[in-house]
């Protein structure tokens, strides 16, 4: 094996934000299955740790190309974390005040970051679910006149994946066939703004979607009602709380629905979440690729698509974000603070340095 080495990227940023997108596409060498190639696109390697950079940063500066963002305007939305995070990282740079409204029930280290980066966090009582924290940042924008990012309605959502996103899997996957390209839905970007791009491109390659078991909105058929403005005006019935944080909010987006009304996908698979919570666990312990729950649900869905693949399928799955973001979820459940039996043994196997046992 030849000694590695670095050439820089030739480059000097001039502010963080050029630092979103072109993230690594990544081989699964030991958990995929034998009889495909699967790769995963890792998101994580954004600045802001997700995906939902690349969404913060065109939000706000389509608002300041077209006037909709006045300078120092405070910006506010309703996020389960990500998106937060990207924004509070965009209006840090940019020099925005940002108000952020969440459900409580959201892990404690997202509120914090967000607070690290310079954001006002309001929590909202889990009771209302994500239609709650949804409802309070458009009243505060309402009554404040702030700008109101948006995320689950606004064409800048979509645009940045077919801008970014799908050409850098064009561009990654240029010299081999993709068969499948595997992603789930939040706001549902990502699938509608790579799907355009594919669809045009690459009719070849299969669209899997993957949802909750336990809240499989999209399978159900159901659309709930929307206002003027394409916002939700009610919680879909279908939707159970589930531990996919980031995925399926309890209302099918106005982004989303241009993916279901154009048929952006060719298959639609129901993911548990605890399926989601093994397959993040087991990337990172036998791939060394440390990412969140829904990553690992994707990647569930994943590996059922290649039971049926065709030998030497190429599979691609979306990685949305780090894993370090859910220390204080389920994610990390059984993860122990303490020294396990096994470490005490090897304490215990030569002299030296031992603890003591209490
Ligand atoms: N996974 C995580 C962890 C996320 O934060 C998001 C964004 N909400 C998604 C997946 C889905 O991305 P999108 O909003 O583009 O559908």
């Amino acid at each position: 094996m030849s000694i590695r080495q670095t050439q820089g990227r030739g480059q000097r940023y001039d502010t963080i934000l050029d630092a979103v997108g072109d993230t690594p596409v990544i081989r699964i060498n030991r958990i995929a299955p034998s009889n495909v190639n699967m790769f995963v696109k890792f998101e994580a390697f954004n600045p802001g740790g997700s995906v939902k950079d690349r969404l913060a940063l065109n939000i706000i500066e389509a608002a300041e190309r077209d006037g909709r963002l006045r300078p120092g305007q405070t910006v506010v939305e309703a996020t389960s974390g990500n998106t937060g995070i990207g924004l509070a990282m965009v209006c840090a740079a940019k020099g925005y005040p940002l108000v952020v409204t969440m459900a409580e029930s959201f892990s404690v280290e997202r509120r914090r970051l967000m607070r690290f980066l310079g954001a006002k966090v309001v929590l909202t009582p889990k009771a209302l679910k994500g239609f709650g924290m949804y409802s309070k940042a458009k009243e505060l924008a309402e009554e404040n006149g702030w700008f109101l990012a948006s995320q689950f309605e606004t064409a800048d959502n979509a645009n940045i994946h077919e801008n970014t996103t799908a050409r850098e899997i064009l561009a990654d996957f240029a010299d081999t066939k993709l068969d499948y390209w595997v992603t789930g839905y939040g706001t549902g970007g990502t699938v509608s703004g790579v799907a355009r791009v594919l669809r045009r491109d690459r009719p070849e390659t299969k669209i899997i979607l993957a949802e909750p078991a336990n809240a499989a909105i999209v399978s159900s058929g159901y659309t709930n009602t929307r206002n003027e403005a394409n916002q939700p005006t009610e919680g879909h019935p279908h939707f159970e709380p589930h531990p996919i944080q980031g995925w399926t909010p309890d209302f099918i987006p106005f982004v989303l629905q241009e993916a279901i009304d154009n048929g952006f996908y060719d298959e639609l698979l129901k993911v548990p979440g605890p399926d989601g919570i093994t397959w993040s666990r087991r990337l990172a312990a036998e791939e060394g690729i440390f990412t969140g729950i829904s990553a690992g649900a994707t990647f569930a869905a994943a590996v059922k698509i290649a039971e049926t693949a065709p030998e030497g399928a190429n599979i691609l799955v979306m990685l949305p974000d780090t894993g370090e973001r859910y220390l204080s979820t389920p994610l990390f459940d059984g993860i122990a603070e303490v020294m396990t039996d096994e470490e005490w043994e090897i304490s215990h196997s030569t002299p030296g340095a031992q603890m003591a046992k209490d």
